[in-house]
């Protein structure tokens, strides 16, 4: 997975990020599903000045600029990605909380069936599918593909 591709994509575009922005930025692609509270703890350990309201400011910025993107992961903070890793849909089980990332292709047909019938382009990453895991449901562990019909 290319992590650093968004500097040489900064760089072609013609901006350069303060060392505090970039600080952020590194934060998002170092966690995964990080809120900007732990956005903040991962910063403050370089650059102790930093506060919550900059973290936020900073998010929206590079939000705007394309190199994020966040996703609603329940009652909790929005969760940073960098936008170049975000294809996927989140599965998030009620009962463990555990978080399975399913590509988006998965829905597809879905989305293409509500585009065609209601001309609306969903977007599905920006929510979390709830529901409960296969641990949880004693289906067994995970892992194996689910069966394709040909
Ligand atoms: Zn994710
Ligand atoms: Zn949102
Ligand atoms: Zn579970």
């Amino acid at each position: 997975m290319a992590t650093t591709d968004w500097k040489t994509d900064l760089r072609a575009r013609g901006y350069r990020l303060t060392p505090q922005r970039q600080l952020v930025l590194e934060a998002v692609d170092t966690l995964e599903h990080a809120t900007p509270d732990d956005i903040l703890t991962e910063v403050r350990r370089t650059a102790s000045g930093v506060n919550v309201s900059t973290v936020y400011r900073t998010l929206e910025l590079l939000e705007e600029l394309g190199l994020v993107s966040h996703a609603h992961l329940g009652t909790r903070a929005p969760t940073y990605h960098l936008a170049e890793r975000h294809h996927h849909l989140h599965l998030v089980c009620r009962d463990c909380t555990d978080v399975l990332e399913a590509d988006q292709t998965i829905a597809e047909p879905f989305a293409r069936q509500l585009r065609e019938t209601f001309g609306f382009d969903t977007d599905l990453k920006h929510f979390a599918i709830f529901g409960r895991c296969a641990k949880c449901t004693g289906q067994g562990e995970p892992g194996e593909e689910p069966a394709q019909a040909p």
